[in-house]
């Protein structure tokens, strides 16, 4: 077959600018010999390592070419290509690479481009066969200078959870997930630590997660049982190696932490620390205090400088600081109001984080990356006055890691490159991927295909990431940064990152989604998968509760006779996919990652399925108890379906995740699962009509998700959000 840029096999991922297939193949042997052009830093361990992941078993350096692999700089390179890739966009990024019978050969102006060049012949190469490597002809350059995902080292840890997925990773699987990245052509993680602090720090020990006591669910007595947890790097350090591992691949590492919330443990273990509620703001309801510190108090500010020094000393390449996400109030406490009580609460909040980036800026290195994520708050539409007031606050050294989503057609995040100019937009709002974190730990990828009137408006998936991508590299911003809040299930997300920051415009949604698939599964599981995807229902627990507070991020209830029917098209949905993962778990080979995303994708789906099922009975027994005669029978017959179908998703969701347990560490009860809570609203209705054997458990607490308590205005805005049109995406003369 003739392979052009039309037809792009899917092993390469992102797809390469220029691309043909020549005839004849190289074949190397067991042995190949390496020359790496000295003007290159190219790290000769980096090489070796790289090749013998690939299955050659001798790697030999060679001082001067010819050699079977050689990696060509400015001078030693032909100077048509020299010429070629110095006008290519990103220069210092771009490389071509020639593999002939003769041998590979990477062409590259710096070492940037280099290491773009051999991940790709290491995805090409994984495509060779007993007969070799096919020969072919790249040119290529990035779309955008920087690509960054975002994943979790800890997330609220010890304040809503313990951990989940790449929490619970030690050394070896973080390297795994480097490699992955490094093929993908990632420039930078920026990890997430949010809670207690998963590395020592001798000067605030109490701070670090370790022995932190998690009730955690035992199969063999069907009963919880409490169990300390260590973080994994405490146990077996590997933060310094591995951030040592990635710069060396050209990935750079950046911390992502609280501005002066969630900052270590200190807030859960000195109360007094945190910001203060005035009676009055207690009484009408305001619970979330447990996360932000004062920082009118001398011991926060120390505590705070110190645990940034200390997150240097580490390593990190660069912090990212967030704003606390409370947006109704600000600390009452006497100090904070003689300073700041003239002005609204969000604007007490920024000015806080203008002075402590100023404070953090003292001490950090100046080579050090220092980012903020802050101005989130409605109005999402906001004056340029206002937005040009906080620019010229906020020190210039100062990137934004937050920009506006599709807000407002996007309006404002066009508003945001006028103010703030494009170089300093290194992120936006696309949280696609952490947004399934707190719906349970499922991935809301692509909106459903259902009736209009019925549709969740969740915005926050798959395609509006990409929008956003796209939005960014159109408008020439310095960085992407896709979230990636686990890992299992959701590497749709990071490929997005990967594709949509590199080669923007080479496919459509769902040219990409069937690209991805394939890249992830193969040609005939990447098919099934794909179609997998399509299909998935997502429904948060919440939606078949009608007597539980909408979940701001998926409001709509299914409750009601429409939304049966609805529900009953989910259901077949749902059935439909676990017949094709069933069809893919019959295939004999499965990598490791395939494995992992495959038991992800057949974990949520039933979920779902359950889910559904359980709402569907619920649904039916309104039904009969509103017919004219209730059956008793019938109604207890469905009660019963609902509460077996509501407990079965929450026995799958206890016996998959390690911590799935609502915490009180903070004083106020923290989850993210609600099907307890659903339970408990189900069985109250039983109760009240079939009788006290359905009474509910009132040791369950009523609680609400650590992520969903500062955002109901989303409520308002959700709907509005979901029809924006991606102004910033649109390229003049393309048809979208
Ligand atoms: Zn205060």
């Amino acid at each position: 077959m003739d392979l052009t840029r039309e037809n792009i096999p899917s092993t390469l991922l992102p797809t390469p600018k220029f691309f043909a297939v020549k005839s004849g193949r190289f074949q190397p042997g067991r042995a190949i010999g390496v020359f790496l052009d000295p003007s290159l830093r190219l790290s000769e361990d980096v090489v070796r390592a790289e090749l013998e992941k690939l299955g050659f078993e001798e790697v030999e350096m060679k001082s001067e070419p010819p050699a079977q692999l050689a990696v060509l700089g400015k001078g030693a390179m032909p100077s048509s290509h020299e010429q070629e890739l110095s006008g290519c966009r990103f220069p210092e990024q771009a490389y071509s690479l020639c593999v002939s019978p003769d041998g590979v050969t990477i062409c590259a102006l710096d070492t940037k481009g280099a290491l773009h060049g051999f991940a790709t012949f290491l995805q090409w190469a994984e495509r060779a066969d007993e007969d070799g490597v096919a020969a072919v002809d790249i040119v290529d350059f990035p779309d955008i200078e920087r690509r960054i995902i975002s994943p979790t080292l800890t997330w609220y840890a010890g304040f809503a959870r313990a951990g989940f997925g790449t929490q619970l990773w030690y050394g070896e699987d973080w390297q795994r997930f480097i490699d992955w990245c490094f093929r993908h052509k990632i420039t930078a993680l920026n990890i997430v630590m949010y809670g207690f602090w998963p590395f020592e720090f001798p000067e605030y020990p109490e701070t670090v997660m370790r022995d932190i006591k998690v009730k955690t669910w035992a199969p063999e007595i069907n009963d919880w049982v409490e169990v300390s947890f260590t973080h994994p790097n405490l146990n077996k350090p590997f933060l310094e190696d591995m951030i040592r591992y990635a710069n060396a691949r050209g990935i750079d590492i950046y911390a992502y932490i609280g501005m002066n919330s969630y900052s270590g443990g200190y807030p859960v273990v000195h109360p007094e620390s945190r910001s203060v509620l005035s009676p009055e703001l207690k009484a009408s309801g305001h619970v979330n205090n447990y996360d932000s510190m004062c920082t009118s108090r001398e011991e926060v500010r120390k505590y705070l400088i110190a645990s940034v020094k200390r997150i240097e000393e580490l390593g990190f390449n660069g912090l990212v600081f967030e704003e606390s996400e409370e947006v109704q109030w600000f600390c009452q406490c006497e100090e904070c109001q003689r300073k700041y009580g003239y002005l609204p609460p969000n604007d007490a909040k920024h000015s806080v984080t203008v002075e402590m980036l100023g404070e953090y800026l003292k001490v950090l290195k100046p080579e050090t990356v220092v980012g903020v994520r802050w101005l989130r708050e409605p109005p999402i539409v906001k004056d340029r006055d206002y937005l040009q007031m906080w620019k010229e606050r906020l020190p210039e050294r100062v990137v934004l890691f937050w920009a506006p989503g599709l807000e407002d057609d996007d309006r404002e995040f066009l508003k945001w490159i006028d103010i703030f100019g494009r170089e300093r937009i290194w992120s936006r709002n696309c949280e696609g991927s952490g947004f399934a974190a707190s719906l349970g730990r499922i991935p809301y990828l692509i909106p459903d295909t259902f009736p209009e009137n019925l549709k969740n408006y969740a915005f926050q998936h798959l395609w509006n990431d990409i929008l956003q991508f796209q939005g960014a590299v159109n408008t020439n911003c310095t960085a992407i940064n896709g979230y990636g809040f686990e890992w299992y299930g959701h590497e749709l997300y990071f490929l997005a990152t990967a594709q949509y920051g590199w080669d923007c415009w080479h496919f459509d949604n769902y040219e990409f989604l069937a690209h991805a698939a394939r890249h992830l599964h193969g040609e005939t599981n990447g098919a099934l998968y794909e179609e997998a995807i399509l299909n998935v229902p997502c429904i948060h627990e919440t939606q078949i509760c009608p007597t539980l507070p909408s979940f701001p991020f998926m409001p709509n209830k299914y409750v009601g006779e429409e939304e049966t029917r609805y529900l009953e098209h989910c259901l077949m949905a749902a059935e439909r996919v676990l017949n094709l993962l069933k069809l893919i778990g019959q295939s004999s080979a499965m990598s490791r990652i395939q494995k992992e995303n495959w038991e992800a994708t057949l974990l949520m789906t039933r979920r779902m399925r359950e889910v559904i099922l359980a709402g569907l009975y619920y649904n039916r027994y309104l039904m009969e108890k509103a017919s004219p005669s209730p059956d008793a029978a019938r109604l207890r017959e469905f009660a019963l379906a609902a509460l077996r179908h509501a407990e079965e998703d929450y026995r799958l969701i206890k016996e998959h995740y390690f911590d799935s347990r609502e915490h009180h560490w903070t004083g106020v009860a923290i989850g993210e699962y609600y099907i307890p809570i659903v339970i408990n609203e189900y069985k109250r209705e039983f109760a009240d009509v079939l009788g006290p054997e359905y009474a509910p458990d009132e040791s369950i607490p009523r609680m609400v998700g650590g992520e969903s308590l500062p955002w109901e205005w989303l409520l308002e805005w959700g709907p509005r959000i979901a029809a924006a049109k991606a102004l910033a995406a649109q390229r003049p003369g393309v048809a979208r």
